[in-house]
C-alpha cells in the first residue's frame, strides 16, 4: 500500500515551488490509490514562523488537497529521534565533535590547498576522541566508506559516497536540535511512508537518509526528485529570497501554474473538481503505465 508525504518545514505560506511539490506528491499517492500525509517539520524552531503551519494548510484545503490521518508535528516527536540517537549510539556510530565551523574549513584548506565548491566535506577531526580540553558541541554519525546507491524516479540511477562527499555528517546540532537528517528518516519509517516525492535540492540529502536509516534498520522509501522553480536569476524560489505566497483566492489558476512546472501537457480542466480528476490520470498514464 503506497504511503506517500508532503513534508513542509513551517517558515511561511507555500509559494509557487513548495506548491510544485506538494501537487506531485498529492498526485502521485492518488493516482496509485494511495495515502497522502501532512508532516510539519517544526524541528528548527529558530526558522519556524508562528502560525504558518495553520496557513500552509488552509492554502492546502482552499486548493482542494485534502490529507489522510492527523497532521505530524516534528515538535512532538523528540523523544523518538532520542531513541534513534541512542540505537546509533549504543551501536558506536555517533561520536561527540568540538569542531567549529571556521575550524572545518580550515582543516578542509589545510588537506586540500583549497576549499572546494559547495559541500565541504567534514575531515573527521573528533572522529577518534575529542582532543584534550574540547567540549563536545555537535554529534556526528559515523559514515561507511561504501557508496550509496539508489534509482530516482524522475532523475535516474544515482550513486554517492558519503564518506567522501559529505564525511560525518551533524546528527544532533550544537544547539541541540536533531538535525533534518535523523528527523525525517525516522518519521519516514514510523509513518509508513513508501514513496518520497520531493523537490531536487534534496537529492543530495537522500544518501545521508539511507545510510542512516540502514544502521537503524529501517527501511528506505522509494524518492522521486523534482526540478526546482527558480526566479529569473535561477535561484530556487524560497520564503527566504522573498517567493511571494501562492493565491488561493484563484485556486484553479494557482493549480495550473504549478501543474505547468510538472511539464506533462495542457489541461481543459475548468474547475478544481476536473483538475484534480485530469491531473491525477495524466500522472497515472505517465507514471504508472
Ligand atoms: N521540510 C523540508 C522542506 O521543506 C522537506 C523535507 C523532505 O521532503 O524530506 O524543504
Amino acid at each position: 500500500m503506497y504511503v506517500g508525504r508532503f513534508a513542509p518545514s513551517p517558515s511561511g505560506p507555500l509559494h509557487l515551488g513548495s506548491l510544485v511539490v506538494a501537487v506531485a506528491s498529492f498526485l502521485d499517492a492518488r493516482a496509485a490509490g494511495g495515502r497522502w500525509l501532512v508532516r510539519i517539520e517544526d524541528i528548527d524552531t529558530p526558522r519556524s514562523v508562528a502560525g504558518a503551519d495553520k496557513l500552509i494548510l488552509q492554502q492546502l484545503s482552499a486548493l482542494g488537497m485534502t490529507w489522510d490521518g492527523d497532521v505530524w508535528y516534528q515538535s512532538e516527536r523528540l523523544a523518538a529521534y532520542e531513541h534513534a540517537f541512542e540505537t546509533l549510539q549504543a551501536k558506536g556510530l555517533v561520536y561527540p565533535c568540538g569542531c567549529t565551523r571556521r575550524e572545518i574549513a580550515d582543516s578542509v584548506l589545510a588537506a586540500h590547498g583549497r576549499l572546494p565548491d559547495g559541500e565541504r566535506p567534514y575531515p573527521g577531526t573528533c572522529r577518534d576522541g575529542l582532543a584534550p580540553g574540547r567540549k563536545p558541541k555537535s554529534w556526528r554519525f559515523r559514515v561507511l566508506p561504501d557508496t550509496v546507491r539508489f534509482h530516482d524516479r524522475w532523475c535516474g540511477d544515482q550513486a554517492q559516497c558519503v564518506a567522501e562527499q559529505v564525511g560525518d555528517f551533524v546528527i544532533r546540532r550544537a544547539d541541540g536540535i536533531w538535525a533534518y537528517q535523523l528527523a525525517v528518516v525516522v518519521d519516514d519509517a514510523e509513518q509508513g511512508i513508501t514513496d518520497i516525492v520531493r523537490g531536487q535540492d534534496l537529492l543530495s540529502s537522500t544518501a545521508r537518509q539511507r545510510a542512516l536509516a540502514q544502521a537503524l534498520e529501517l527501511p528506505t522509501p522509494s524518492v522521486m526528485h523534482l526540478p526546482l522553480v527558480t526566479d529569473g536569476q535561477g535561484l530556487k524560489l524560497s520564503k527566504q529570497n522573498g517567493a511571494p505566497a501562492i493565491d488561493t483566492n484563484n485556486p484553479l489558476k494557482t493549480l495550473v501554474s504549478a501543474w505547468q512546472y510538472l511539464g506533462l501537457g495542457d489541461l481543459s480542466a475548468s474547475n478544481l473538481e476536473q483538475f484534480w480528476g485530469e491531473a491525477t490520470a495524466r500522472w497515472a498514464g505517465h507514471f504508472y503505465e
